[in-house]
């Protein structure tokens, strides 16, 4: 059984980097989900944040994380 340190997936959640002026994210907050494989991005939605979104990356290719999804995803946070 593997644990959430041994998972082989690498997202990294962006923090804003803006003014809460500029988009009503506060600077520290997080903003984007980023694959670390291919550099794909796409914005968090919503006040769940974490729960949305990641089946809509726009991954490479041949990026090899393009099949994880967002319930996997939501597995590895929780814990
Ligand atoms: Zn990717």
């Amino acid at each position: 059984m593997r644990s959430f340190a041994d998972t082989e997936t690498h997202f990294a959640i962006v923090p804003s980097g803006s003014q809460p002026s500029a988009d009503g994210v506060s600077i520290t907050e997080p903003k984007f989900l980023r694959c670390d494989e291919c550099g794909a991005q796409v914005r968090i939605d919503g006040p769940e944040g974490y729960t949305t979104t990641i089946d809509n990356l726009p991954h490479e290719r041949n990026c090899p994380q393009r099949g994880v999804t967002s319930q996997y995803f939501e597995e590895q946070l929780v814990r």
